[in-house]
């Protein structure tokens, strides 16, 4: 090989040395799918997890074997103790306390386990027609008609007049009934398909189909109305009234499952941006000894802007923070300011049926592993965190010294849209912060498309990034 090398021209050679080269993973390590394998088998059982409130319920009691204590105010952590926070059911939080002070920063990583739904509206059940219907209204930006005619399965929980809150979740069990929202047939919807695509399902259409069976009792108006919520009292325990205090919504029922003849990606509901949340989950999981603290955040609410007690623009994790800092008398703005924080989203992966939409030296690829967007927001960079020469020259050197392979990845072309990722909310309180996820087909539909190489090396790029010794110099 040495002679062949020897061959080379001098351009060859500059070549080598001062362009880019876009390599394909699976050119440079053909193991990698193999070894991707089991870490997608886990993956699809997070997955299986469609809730944010599902997520912090399925990982508390794991991470409480693993060691994990709940966060006490006013506790003098030392490094290697590990912590966790749970705000409302709806944010988890992890840290492993690193062997340097707070005071020189930590190093955080914050995905959103809320996903695009249809939540149900607070008085959501009628009778029409002979059938009975929940009424909803959409969670998040979704091409409304993909939510026709697929199988949806109801999660969430419902507060009774006693303050207690029960859990609903029917649909996801294989011998559980499924729900979902029907359309009109093609012979029927000459007007309907002749209109623009965001006019042809209206919201107030999307009307979740539940039963159509009456109780027997001539002398009630509203008899599958009423059999309904018969059924439901029994499982449940709860009145119609209570509906009013809940917060219940309609995911799609599909199953996380391996997609291709080759089983090279994942398909399944809600990897935006489930697909982060678990690779930062166990990244930090499986980090030991870490030089600076080690911090995870589930955040909610991205899909609609991150406001609310739950969301990235309230200050729940800056509290939290704030709050591990105070023994030790260190100001959290000295904290942050001395961080760094990977804002894990996914990306538009480039899709060869719609070019139009990408820009290919400067989208994201399937399968070319993790990738970081320095930027995202609209038009002329606007409502975006742009990250900094100095923090991407950070990343990439994590990255390169860790050889994770990566790519850049711009969310499409410039003007045809745009998209933010709560890493607007972060960096705001001066905490130096980067987008990294992995690219992502048809995201925002009921099914999405990852790699599993993709998957699995941003755990790696995560894993890197919690174990780094590198101080910032930034
Ligand atoms: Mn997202
Ligand atoms: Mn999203």
């Amino acid at each position: 090989m040495a002679s062949k090398k020897d061959d080379k021209s001098a351009g060859q050679k500059m070549e080598e040395k001062l362009l880019l080269k876009q390599e394909i993973v699976a050119t440079a390590s053909p193991g990698l799918l193999d070894e991707a394998m089991a870490y997608g088998e886990e993956y699809k059982a997070f997955l299986c997890n469609k809730t944010e409130r599902e997520i912090t319920d399925y990982c508390i009691p794991l991470v409480k074997k693993l060691g994990y204590k709940e966060f006490k105010y006013g506790t003098k952590y030392k490094a290697g103790d590990k912590i966790f926070f749970n705000n409302r059911g709806k944010n988890l939080i992890l840290a492993i306390m690193g062997k340097q002070p707070l005071s020189e920063g930590v190093r955080i990583s914050v995905a959103h386990a809320d996903s695009p739904r249809l939540d149900f509206k607070p008085n959501p059940l009628f009778e029409s027609t002979d059938m009975a219907y929940f009424k909803t209204h959409y969670y998040g930006g979704i091409k409304k008609y993909q939510w026709m005619t697929i199988p949806l399965s109801l999660h969430g929980v419902v507060t009774l007049k006693n303050g207690k809150s029960v859990t609903v979740r029917i649909g996801e069990d294989d011998s559980d009934p499924l729900f979902c929202i029907s359309d009109l047939l093609p012979h029927l919807a000459m007007d309907q398909v002749s209109k623009p695509m965001n006019k042809a399902v209206d919201a107030e259409q999307m009307n979740i189909l539940i039963g159509s069976w009456p109780i027997d009792d001539e002398k009630v108006k509203e008899k599958i109305k009423l059999n309904m919520m018969r059924i439901l009292n029994e499982k449940y325990g709860i009145e119609e009234k209570d509906f009013l205090s809940a917060e219940l919504c309609a995911c799609p029922a599909y199953k996380p499952r391996d997609l291709g003849l080759d089983r090279s990606m994942v398909a399944a509901y809600g990897q935006d941006d489930k697909v982060c949340c678990f690779a930062q989950y166990k990244a930090l999981l499986d980090t030991k000894a870490p030089e600076f603290t080690a911090v995870m955040v589930f955040a909610d609410k991205e899909e609609t802007g991150s406001d609310g007690p739950t969301g990235m623009r309230s200050v729940f994790w800056k509290d939290f923070l704030e709050d591990l800092a105070e023994p030790y008398g260190v100001s959290i703005r000295h904290v942050l300011r001395k961080s760094i924080c990977l804002s894990c989203d996914v990306n538009a992966a480039v899709d060869p049926s719609w070019p139009e939409a990408f820009e290919p030296r400067n989208c994201s690829f399937l399968g070319r592993g993790p990738v970081v967007s320095k930027y995202t927001g609209a038009r002329g960079k606007y409502s975006t965190n742009d990250a900094s020469a100095e923090v991407m020259g950070y990343l990439r050197s994590i990255l390169d010294d860790a050889e994770v392979p990566w790519q850049v990845g711009e969310l499409g072309r410039v003007d045809v849209g745009g998209g933010g990722t709560i890493a607007v909310e972060i960096s705001v309180h001066n905490l130096d912060t980067i987008d990294m996820g992995v690219p992502v087909l048809s995201m925002h539909a009921p099914m999405e498309v990852t790699s599993k190489v993709d998957d699995y090396l941003l755990y790696k790029a995560m894993k890197a990034f919690f174990a780094c010794a590198k101080p910032k110099t930034i």
